[in-house]
């Protein structure tokens, strides 16, 4: 983590020093949260719309903060202060500057789904070779992002770092900031649609990754998805003079793709085109798995990583939690927790995974709505409900009023009776387990605000 003395924070982050007394004070760590202070840290207040960090710097300080940044309209600062003109661009600017003096080389990813999935994968392929420092959990925003940088230890060699957005122009300052040498774009799906209002704007905002990719650098993609090349060649699009591409994907046009694909109970086996005749286990379920481990072998492929170490990398992957993680219930069922999010493509991709799952008596999905999505929402969950077509599913819960739409999109693909729509979680949780048996397979997905690891856990702990 960041250590640095005051006289240098505040070069780094074009601020001046409330006394020159406080220069030579040493800094390690940030925080930006009152209530996780460590001591010696430097505290950053950020203004948000029901709190303002600076009513709280006093707090810090005594509670161990070294010392503070502080907005110069804020009056003067309760100790030791480097004085800026907004604290959070200017803990962009520390972390920018942080990175630009470490030796550690930047991977940016980013794509609506499959962005933390990627980058826990490309953290273990290239953790087989260097020392690589990771986004911790989902901290991928302009927030996020610096903060991460700011974690990472001096002796870095690889930062790869996930890059969120739900706007435009997002991606573009993230990307500007943290000038990754290989940009990554998973896919482009529906999350967002409410604010961007079409696909090919989402892959506008994906695409200023490359705004910031280093001249020379390498663009890895998803070749399945045509708006990226269209994207890519439209004139307005930001972009370094030159760089390399490497397209991954199902389809055997790209520069990567699975051969000999088959899902197993625990992950997927299958050959790199790119690579050697060596099959790779990967131990996630999904083929919307595969696509991320294409991903992230093209990245690790651009550093050098061997063969070998690919293969081995690739049993050591450790995913950030409730991504599709396989749960086992008291009972002996098995539950697919996928509860942490969904958009339209990642529902699509779960009801693959359990589609594909062999050996349950019956394959139950408990669907929730999938929120921001805007005008096309209605038509989007009905589409998740006909996609359940011949016999993907044999109960389907749905739960929510977008869910009723998931329900409605479904009647006629499945016997109605197998249909069971509820807007009430108690009863939905009441009318699952009357049905349960232990050897059948429940798939439990929604975003997350609907909260659904709440039928995870009873499922779990039903008897
Ligand atoms: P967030 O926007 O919340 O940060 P993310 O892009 O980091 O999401 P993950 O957390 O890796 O995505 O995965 C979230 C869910 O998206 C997974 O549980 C899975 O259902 C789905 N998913 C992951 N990868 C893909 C993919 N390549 N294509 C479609 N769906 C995917
Ligand atoms: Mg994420």
């Amino acid at each position: 983590m960041i250590k640095r003395t005051l006289r240098e924070v505040a070069a780094m982050c074009g601020g001046e020093l409330r006394s020159l007394e406080d220069a030579e004070l040493m800094i390690q760590g940030i925080t930006t949260d009152s209530r996780s202070i460590i001591e010696g840290c430097l505290f950053i207040p950020l203004v948000g719309e029901k709190f303002d960090g600076h009513d709280f710097a006093g707090d810090c300080l005594a509670a161990g903060a070294a010392a503070i940044l502080w907005d110069k309209a804020k009056g003067s600062p309760p100790g030791p202060a480097v004085i800026v003109d907004d604290t959070l661009a200017a803990l962009q600017r520390l972390a920018q500057n942080y990175l630009k003096q470490s030796k550690a080389r930047v991977v940016g990813i980013t794509g609506s789904n499959g962005k933390t999935t990627t980058k826990d994968i490309v953290f273990s392929l290239l953790s087989t070779t260097y020392k690589v420092h990771k986004t911790q959990g989902n901290f991928n925003n302009h927030i996020g992002l610096p903060l991460t940088i700011l974690a990472m230890p001096e002796d870095t060699e690889i930062a790869v770092l996930e890059m969120g957005m739900s706007g435009r122009h997002e991606i573009e300052l993230l990307s500007k900031l943290a000038e990754p040498e290989v940009a990554v774009i998973t896919n482009i799906g529906e999350a967002h649609l409410l604010q961007l209002g079409s696909r090919l704007e989402i892959a506008r905002a994906k695409l200023e990754i490359l705004a910031g990719l280093r001249p020379g650098g390498t663009f890895v993609y998803d070749g399945d998805e045509p708006l990226i090349q269209e994207v890519l060649s439209e004139p307005a699009t930001l972009k370094p003079d030159h760089f390399d591409t490497v397209t991954f994907g199902l389809l055997p046009h790209n520069d990567d793709y699975p051969v000999g694909l088959m899902f197993l109970d625990d992950g997927t086996v299958f050959t790199s085109s790119a690579g050697s005749n060596e099959p790779l286990h990967l131990p996630l379920l999904g083929q919307h798995n595969v696509v991320n481990c294409l991903a992230a072998i093209a990245v690790a492929r651009y550093f050098e990583v061997t063969e070998a170490s690919i293969k081995e990398g690739l049993t050591q992957i450790k995913l950030t939690g409730m991504r599709i993680e396989i749960v086992k219930g008291r009972s002996g069922i098995t539950i697919l927790n996928d509860a942490y999010n969904a958009s339209p493509t990642a529902m699509k991709a779960a009801i693959g995974v359990l589609e594909n799952m062999k050996g349950y008596r019956r394959k139950i999905a408990v669907l929730g709505d999938m929120l921001e999505l805007g005008d096309a929402e209605d038509a989007l969950h009905r589409e998740v409900g006909a996609f359940m077509k011949g016999g993907k599913v044999d109960q389907l819960f749905t739960y929510g009023i977008l869910g009723a739409k998931i329900a409605a999109g479904a009647a006629g693909q499945l016997d109605q009776r197998s249909i069971h729509a509820y807007t009430d979680k108690v009863e939905l949780i009441e009318g699952l387990l009357a049905i349960l048996h232990p050897e059948d397979i429940v798939l439990v997905k929604a975003s997350r605000g609907m909260k659904l690891e709440e039928v995870v856990e009873a499922v779990k702990n039903s008897e």
